[in-house]
């Protein structure tokens, strides 16, 4: 089965966003141990696809191996997997991404995998504040007019069609 990955900083709200767009209440474990979980986690998707999740990167108290080690799967899978479609990176829509953020999408870019960047905890921003934070995180990972960018909250769903028509085109 094709696969697609998501990736981000820990803490971002991965396991929100998959639990949101597999309307499942509790499948992704949230929250609780920032840079816990160290290896891939796979979802099947009605018998058509994986989502595979990443361990987030980009939590401080790790150690130097421990960051070697997860950077060293992490390339592995990326590099190598054929079932491999694209990649869901996901972003908090409050803050300017991260350093980790902007060498996540890069390398992403440079070894040539598609990508969706999914701007999340929009119900956190007032609406009037959005295209504001959309252009902060465009400008952040110096994202190209068509490089698709999705305003989405866990909280509330917004996003998560725009984020389905998304995976469907990979599939
Ligand atoms: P992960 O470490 O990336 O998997 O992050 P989690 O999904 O565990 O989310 C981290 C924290 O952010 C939890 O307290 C979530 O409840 C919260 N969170 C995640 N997504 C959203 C969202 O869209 N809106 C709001 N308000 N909180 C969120």
């Amino acid at each position: 089965l094709p696969e697609i990955a998501l990736a981000g900083r820990s803490n971002v709200g991965k396991s929100s966003l998959i639990n949101r767009l597999l309307n499942r209440r509790k499948l992704a474990h949230t929250s609780g141990k920032p840079g816990k979980t160290q290896t891939i986690n796979f979802y099947r998707v009605n018998d058509r696809f994986y989502l595979a999740d990443m361990p987030g990167y980009g939590f401080a108290r790790v150690s130097k191996a421990v960051k070697a080690a997860w950077g060293r799967m992490i390339e592995h899978y990326l590099t190598s997997r054929k079932e491999l479609r694209g990649i869901v990176h996901v972003i908090d829509l409050r803050h300017p991404p991260t350093a980790d953020d902007r060498q996540m999408y890069d390398w992403l870019k440079h070894i040539g995998l598609p990508a969706i960047v999914v701007a999340t905890k929009a119900d956190k921003i007032s609406r009037g504040r959005w295209q504001k934070h959309l252009k902060q995180v465009r400008e952040g990972l110096s994202l190209r007019s068509g490089d698709p960018l999705i305003l989405f909250s866990a909280q509330n769903g917004q996003g998560r069609d725009e984020l389905w028509r998304a995976i469907q085109e990979w599939l």
